[in-house]
C-alpha cells in the first residue's frame, strides 16, 4: 500500500494541492503554509486567564459542504476527545489548550496566544485525498485518515507542552513535536502502528510536491531546507525509525519495505530511548 502511487492521480492531486495552497495562501498573513506542512506560531505566550482551569479541550466548528464528511468522520470517532481527556488526567497543565477543528485555514498550528491548536477541516480533506491516492480504501482510508490527524494533533500538542512547560528544546521544535507525537502513540495508546498513516501522508506531500515539479517544469528552490520542519521524506524516515526502535520485533511491520540500511535501522532503539527517556525527563514533573 505505502507509497503505490498512481502519476495520473498523483498529478491531479498536486493541481488540487497547489489550488489549495494558493487559497490558504490568500487567506492568511500570518503565516504561509507549504505543502500541507504544520507550522507552528512563536509568539508571547498569555498568562492564565479566570476560569482557565488547565484542561485540553476540543470544539468543532461547522464544516463547509466539501469537508462534511471528514469532518463528520473525526467527530463520530471522538479521538480528540479522547487523547484530551487522556492529557488532561495525565498532566497538571498550566492553561488550559483548545483543539478547535474548522479553526484557521492556515492551520494545523499551535497558536501560543490563544492557547489553541487550529486545525482546518480542508486540511482532513486534503489529508484523505492524499491517502486515498496512496492507495488507501474504504475503512482502512476512514481509520488512516483518523489515525494521520490524530498524530498531527498530538504534534501541535507537543507544541502547547513545550510552551506551557517552557522546556528545553535542543534542536529543532518541530522535530520535538513529532518525537512527542511518536511517544504519544506507543507508550499513551500503546499502538506505534498508528503513526504508519501519518508517515504515509508526508510520503505523499513528499511525491505531490514532485509531481508538481514535473507539471509545472519548476525546480526545486531552497525552500525545503530553509523550512523550520525537516523535509516531508526525512519526517517519513525519522518517526518510522523511532516507533521501530520501541518494539523492534512489535513494529518490525512499521519500517518493512521502507529500504532503510541497516546501520540505520540499528540505531533505531538508541533513537528511541533517548526520545522516550527525555520526554519522560521533562514530563514527569508535570504528571498529575
Ligand atoms: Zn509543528
Amino acid at each position: 500500500m505505502r507509497r503505490r502511487l498512481v502519476l495520473v492521480l498523483l498529478l491531479v492531486c498536486a493541481l488540487a494541492a497547489a489550488a489549495a495552497v494558493m487559497l490558504v495562501s490568500s487567506l492568511s498573513t500570518q503565516v504561509r503554509p507549504e505543502r500541507g506542512r504544520l507550522i507552528s506560531i512563536t509568539s508571547p505566550t498569555q498568562p492564565r486567564a479566570a476560569g482557565d482551569d488547565g484542561r485540553v479541550r476540543v470544539r468543532y466548528e461547522a464544516a463547509p459542504e466539501a469537508d462534511r464528511e471528514v469532518a463528520a468522520l473525526v467527530r463520530r470517532d471522538g479521538f480528540a476527545e479522547a487523547a484530551a481527556k487522556t492529557l488532561t488526567r495525565e498532566l497538571a497543565l498550566k492553561r488550559d489548550v483548545t483543539i478547535v477543528f474548522g479553526g484557521n485555514p492556515a492551520g494545523p498550528f499551535f497558536d501560543r496566544t490563544a492557547g489553541t491548536i487550529e486545525y482546518p477541516w480542508a486540511f482532513v480533506t486534503t489529508t484523505s485525498e492524499l491517502l486515498d491516492a496512496n492507495g488507501y480504501r474504504g475503512a482502512d482510508l476512514e481509520q488512516a485518515v483518523l489515525d494521520a490527524t490524530q498524530f498531527i494533533v498530538e504534534h501541535e500538542l507537543g507544541h502547547a507542552l513545550i510552551d506551557q512547560y517552557d522546556l528545553p528544546v535542543l534542536g529543532r521544535e518541530e522535530d520535538a513535536a513529532d518525537s512527542f507525537a511518536a511517544f504519544v502513540a506507543v507508550e499513551l495508546h500503546d499502538d506505534g502502528e498508528k503513526v504508519i498513516a501519518a508517515t504515509d501522508l508526508f510520503a505523499a506531500f513528499a511525491d505531490t510536491a514532485k509531481a508538481a515539479e514535473q507539471v509545472t517544469g519548476t525546480v526545486a528552490d531552497e525552500s525545503e531546507f530553509s523550512d523550520p520542519h525537516a523535509s516531508d521524506l526525512s519526517r517519513f524516515y525519522t518517526i518510522s525509525c523511532l516507533v521501530y526502535g520501541a518494539d523492534t520485533a512489535r513494529y518490525a511491520n512499521v519500517v518493512a519495505n521502507l529500504g532503510l540500511s541497516k546501520t540505520r535501522l540499528s540505531s533505531c532503539a538508541t533513537q528511541w530511548r533517548q526520545a522516550s527517556d527525555s520526554w519522560h525527563q521533562v514530563l514527569d514533573p508535570h504528571l498529575d
